[in-house]
């Protein structure tokens, strides 16, 4: 597992978790290898502003098998998120903390979503609330890590709300509309 901490002891009230590709970026069946391929949804970048502006802290929880697959290095993996973070920080978001698994789907590890291995790590770290936190995914394997972390499932459908959907989960096609709906503002 892949560590990122920014703030040991984030100013926030409450976390929320977020899954990166098809979350934050476009989604490739290629991966997403290098910063150059990684192109942020518009909406993205202000729901994370809303986020910061709100005092939720955000933990990025992502499966980057390409890593272990080889098909891209640290270096660029690195690179990639630096830059991400950021960019985030331009547009007045940020970013608490940040757990990649490296791993391939064969390798069996306790990371890989849908295992919980990220989230209960994030869980042990900061203090929050499995059962009262979110986390924001748009594969079934962010459902089922969030249902085996004991947290609250929640679905992102960025090409629209259609076909068979899972019962009791609740549903957005953006970010920015889940995290107004989610964590709604004071007026
Ligand atoms: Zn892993």
């Amino acid at each position: 597992m892949i560590v990122w901490i920014n703030h040991v002891e984030p100013d926030v009230s409450r976390f929320v978790f977020l899954d990166r590709d098809g979350v934050l970026n476009r989604d490739s069946p290629h991966y997403i290898k290098s910063w150059d391929e990684f192109h942020f949804y518009p909406d993205a970048l202000d729901a994370l502003r809303i986020l910061r502006e709100r005092r939720v802290g955000v933990v990025v929880v992502s499966n980057q098998s390409a890593l272990n697959r080889g098909l891209m290095g640290f270096d660029a993996f690195f690179e990639l998120h630096r830059n991400m973070a950021a960019e985030i920080r331009r547009y007045g978001g940020d970013i608490t903390a940040a757990f990649f698994c490296p791993h391939r789907p064969d390798e069996g590890c306790q990371c890989r979503k849908p295992a919980p291995g990220m989230l209960r790590a994030a869980a042990r770290l900061y203090p929050l609330d499995p059962s009262q936190t979110f986390f924001v995914g748009d594969k079934v394997s962010d459902l089922d890590a969030a249902r085996n972390a004991g947290c609250r499932p929640v679905l992102l459908r960025r090409d629209g709300i259609s076909g068979p959907l899972p019962a009791h989960v609740p549903i957005y096609t953006t970010l920015l509309d889940a995290v107004e709906d989610l964590f709604p503002g004071t007026g």
